[in-house]
């Protein structure tokens, strides 16, 4: 994601958040504090060097996670922590990381960071883990492994979410066997970054990007399902996906609340094109339904019934409404 690209200029800890930049649609400032060498501080002294080996080799690993704010219960709810965190650390294992950290240690982290913040809004928290040393040499092993995070209030990140137009892209996912796609590595996410640049530029929503054996992948930077005759598909974890967590929730969702069972299966490109919904699942995107392909409608060419009904119930079981889902949710907030 290309959240942290634009006019992103240190501030120092005192001064007011002036600091704006432009995504998705919504202007927000920097963070006050970051956790950064294993402390709460402020923002303006979380900073690495120039020589930084996962600046020069993207020898990093990211998270993203959501935090839906519920007024009525006046809390932050963290969406699913350590399912994200357990991903960030298995991230880590391709990189041959070392550190102390479990998904506790750092879900700890995080609330001690949204607490330091006091969000009373929707929030997007972004841990790093990262090869700390200033050094060149390109290797995995015998560097120092950090893991910081930072947060910023967030909302929409596909623009047109009930109705994206989407492209399929020149480019392929990258390949398992090249750099692994169920791990978010930061340097594989210069291919996300290829196929959501040339999409946007090209005059669509998002894109996407077919495996190196033609089959259909995911988006840039979201998972990817398709409704054809009353059967959901998506494409299996062995087809160059990330693993993702809205993914696999969805998925619990559907069987559960909709009351229909997700196939997981490959997808051909040309199936996209005649099938009845389409739609997006991810952090970011949350469930966000394409409804234009290349030109074509998807099915009818409006947000589908299926899409329509997992919005909602993906709305209120993030924002802390639905009982049956509150081991998904970690409250920020003691109170
Ligand atoms: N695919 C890619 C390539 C992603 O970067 C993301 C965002 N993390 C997703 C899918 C969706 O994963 P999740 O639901 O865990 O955010």
């Amino acid at each position: 994601m290309d959240l942290f690209t634009q006019n992103h200029t240190a501030t120092d800890s005192d001064e007011p958040r002036t600091q704006i930049y432009f995504q998705g649609g919504l202007n927000v400032a920097l963070p006050n504090y970051a956790y950064f060498e294993g402390k709460i501080v402020p923002y303006g002294e979380a900073k690495v060097g120039i020589l930084t080996h996962a600046l020069n080799y993207g020898t990093a690993a990211f998270g993203g996670l959501r935090g839906y704010w519920n007024g009525k219960e006046e809390q932050l709810f963290l969406f699913r922590p350590r399912e994200h965190f357990l991903r960030l650390l298995n991230s880590g294992k391709y990189l041959c990381a070392e550190l102390e950290h479990t998904p506790e240690t750092l879900t700890q982290a995080a609330k001690d960071l949204l607490r330091a913040e006091g969000y009373r809004e929707d929030v997007y928290l972004r841990p790093l883990l990262y090869k700390a040393d200033e050094i060149i040499g390109v290797k995995l092993h015998g560097l120092t492994d950090e893991i910081s995070m930072v947060s910023i209030p967030f909302g929409l990140y596909v623009a047109n979410d009930t109705n994206a137009h989407v492209t399929f892209s020149s480019w392929r996912r990258v390949d398992d066997n090249v750099i692994p796609a169920r791990g978010k590595i930061s340097g594989a996410y210069a291919n996300s970054a290829l196929i959501k640049t040339d999409a946007v530029r090209a005059g669509f929503d998002e894109a996407l990007v077919l495996s190196q054996d033609g089959h259909v992948s995911e988006g840039s930077a979201m998972n990817l399902f398709m409704v054809r005759d009353g059967v959901i598909y998506t494409p299996p974890v062995t087809d160059n996906v990330l693993e993702g967590i809205t993914r696999r929730s969805v998925m619990e969702l559907t069987e559960k609340e909709l009351g229909l069972k997700v196939v997981e299966r490959s997808i051909d490109r040309t199936e996209v094109y005649i099938c009845d919904e389409l739609f997006f699942t991810g952090t970011a995107a949350q469930v966000t339904a394409i409804t234009k392909v290349d030109h074509r409608p998807v099915g009818s060419g409006v947000m589908g019934p299926i899409a329509e009904k997992l919005r909602s119930v993906f709305s209120e079981v993030v924002h802390g409404k639905l009982a049956a889902y509150s081991d998904w949710l970690t409250p920020v907030y003691e109170k």
